[in-house]
């Protein structure tokens, strides 16, 4: 409980100056606590290393966060998970698109389920908030990665896998 409020306070310094990609630029943060939402009002996921990690899951990838923080804050466990969840932006995108779909049956058990939630928040937006300035065929081939990433952890939450299906469903209908 008491690294969880950390975490929050952590994730929101340090993403205070970002915003999301919709029209309404919403704060980011509204993104990790999305994610815990779904994981524990949805997934009746209770693990406080998991929902430290949803709500830290992109301050490595999206803000100058370094892995030592993360280690001195927050410990090995978190911070391993955190780690797993991180993108090498040093990649170019599709390459970065293509080892999240190989990378992801390989992902620890928590790891995954960030990785559901994730999805799951991020196709929620894309159907009722979308980035700006993005066509069908490019929101679709989002839901089609999106897809493809899951494939690769089936079996991990059979509930949160159902939420995402329904998403996938949803997804068929943009026009
Ligand atoms: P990005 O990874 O750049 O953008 C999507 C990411 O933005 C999400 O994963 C999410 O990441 C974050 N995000 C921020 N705000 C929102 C929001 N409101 N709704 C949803 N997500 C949000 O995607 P790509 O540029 O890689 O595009 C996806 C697909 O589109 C690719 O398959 C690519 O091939 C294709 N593409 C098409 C183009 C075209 O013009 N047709 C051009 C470029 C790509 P997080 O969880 O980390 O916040
Ligand atoms: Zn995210």
């Amino acid at each position: 409980m008491n690294h969880f409020v950390r975490a929050l306070a952590f994730a929101a310094d340090k993403h205070k100056n970002q915003r999301r990609k919709d029209a309404q630029i919403t704060p980011y943060i509204n993104h990790p606590i999305d994610l815990v939402n779904v994981l524990v009002n949805e997934g009746g996921v209770v693990s406080w290393d998991v929902l430290c990690a949803a709500l830290l899951h992109d301050v490595i990838e999206d803000t100058e966060t370094s892995e030592e923080e993360l280690l001195a804050h927050f410990g090995k466990k978190v911070t391993a998970i955190v780690k797993e969840l991180t993108d090498d932006k040093s990649l170019a995108k599709d390459v970065r698109k293509r080892l999240q779909v190989e990378h992801a049956p390989f992902a620890s058990h928590e790891a995954k389920l960030v990785k559901l939630a994730d999805k799951i928040c991020n196709l929620r937006d894309m159907l009722s908030n979308p980035p700006t300035g993005w066509d069908l065929k490019r929101k679709q081939e989002y839901f089609a990665w999106s897809a493809a990433v899951v494939l690769g952890i089936r079996g991990t939450h059979s509930k949160l896998e159902k939420v995402f299906d329904g998403l996938i469903e949803q997804g068929k209908q943009l026009q």
